[in-house]
């Protein structure tokens, strides 16, 4: 393992290397440029001297039971959380392309790039000096069971001098941490970072950062027992595919994609509804279509698993699965798994003559759809079939199916359906 781990580590060095060196050989062009012209000349010109900011947007793993930081040679998963943030400063430097800024991107995914050890920060810095750009840090997509290592990177970071972001579902919902965390100079993210990021990275380079950012700008939706404001995501931009990230992992043809955000349920246990919101909002669907079909053509993308954390529940499903199934009809290989919940395919025998239901009419479409998509897995939450238990968890959902006796017709038509203890 130490051996790979040194190689795959060199591996991500030379790459960044190679990011670094072009963004920074550009920054300098440009600066020998403008000293090269004329004063007259020069002000006609406009010339600007680009300030360049590193962002490394990291992902911690967890402490295993020892103690230890959890890291492995190949990754099942890549994290969409990352990749949209990437997506994001690719928006960033399109706004501010004529404004002499511009963002570097490092994805730092702790589970395959391994730990971020006391050498590697001072080797961040030393990189930052001899290239001189500026670096922030952004601790992204922080769940509960991260949270201790993502704290502890987040101090590390601190100490050493450099501005420290953190964002996830454990920081939205959990005011007594953003608390601590503000109160040792880092900066809290609550929510969902589309409407967001723009206006912190101008409050970075203003020399304003605030201690902590949350969305204020677009719709209310209900929480499990309030309300949020939870950004419109219609045209947000579709997450970056980066093809040495998707090495990292056991099948780089594989890739994740966000459709939809929220859930409508309120299942007990769950961060989702408090984060997310229970309003339904999604990606423009033709936008969507177009992102796989990209994704296909261009990174040799064969399989999504697709994160909404209700698919069934996306206001778009519809016309996103029309448009894999046509995709695929074309000639293209493409597969996917998603996450529904159980309403998606629990239903039970006609009686003869019975005309079926709106909600099994839908049902049925979203399954023989579905599988025209190339859907192989489906995982829904069956966390108990004990209807006190269930109802105790408020998963009324899953307690209606019961009461039923609703038959699951999910393996009938060629998926596979996963009994999970988290999703849906
Ligand atoms: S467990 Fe699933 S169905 Fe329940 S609130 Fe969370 S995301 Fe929604």
């Amino acid at each position: 393992m130490s051996v790979l781990a040194v190689a795959l580590g060199g591996a991500v060095a030379i790459l960044l290397g190679v990011v670094f060196r072009r963004a920074a050989s550009t920054a300098g062009e440009l600066g020998a440029l403008a000293d090269a012209l004329p004063s007259a000349t020069a002000s006609r010109s406009h010339a600007i001297v680009c300030r360049t900011l590193r962002v490394y947007f990291i992902k911690p793993s967890k402490y295993d039971d020892v103690g230890r930081v959890q890291w492995f040679w190949k990754g099942v998963l890549p994290n969409n959380t990352l990749t949209v943030l990437a997506a994001l400063n690719d928006t960033y430097n399109e706004l501010r392309r004529d404004q002499g800024v511009y963002l570097e991107t490092v994805i730092w995914d702790e589970q395959v790039d391994g730990p971020i050890l006391p050498a590697t920060i001072r080797a961040m810095q030393e990189k930052a000096l001899e290239d001189g750009v500026e670096v922030i840090i952004g601790l992204a997509g922080v769940q509960t069971n991260q949270y201790p290592r993502g704290r502890d990177l987040a101090l590390q970071f601190r100490r050493a001098g450099f501005p420290v972001l953190f964002g996830g579902f454990h920081v939205s919902g959990h005011p007594e941490t953003r608390a601590f965390l503000e109160d040792c100079g880092i900066t809290t993210v609550v929510g969902e970072a589309e409407t967001i990021w723009c206006e912190l990275l101008d409050d970075y380079l203003g020399d304003r950062l605030r201690p902590s950012y949350s969305v204020t700008d677009g719709i209310r939706a209900k929480t499990g027992s309030g309300e949020i404001t939870v950004p419109i995501i219609t045209g947000a931009q579709l997450p970056a595919i980066s093809d040495p990230y998707l090495h990292r992992f056991a099948s780089s043809t594989m890739t994740t994609l966000d459709t939809s955000r929220g859930c409508p349920f309120t299942c007990s246990y769950c961060s989702v509804k408090n984060v997310m919101g229970r309003t339904m909002r999604a990606r423009d669907p033709e936008a969507v279509v177009r992102w796989i079909r990209d994704a296909g053509d261009h990174h040799g993308i064969r399989s999504l698993f697709i994160v909404d954390d209700d698919f069934f529940r996306s206001p778009t499903w519809e016309p996103i699965l029309e448009g894999m199934a046509a995709y695929r009809r074309d000639g293209h290989e493409l597969s996917f798994m998603m996450q529904v919940d159980a309403e998606a395919a629990a239903f039970g025998e006609r009686a003869p003559g019975e005309p079926p239901s709106s909600q099994r009419r839908k049902s049925e479409r979203f399954l023989e759809l579905a599988a025209a998509a190339g859907c192989y897995s489906a995982f829904v939450g069956f966390e108990t079939f004990n209807p006190q238990n269930l109802l105790a968890a408020t998963k009324v959902q899953n307690l209606e199916k019961e009461q039923r006796r609703g038959k699951d017709e999910t393996s009938d038509r060629a998926l596979t359906a996963w009994r999970s203890t988290a999703a849906t």
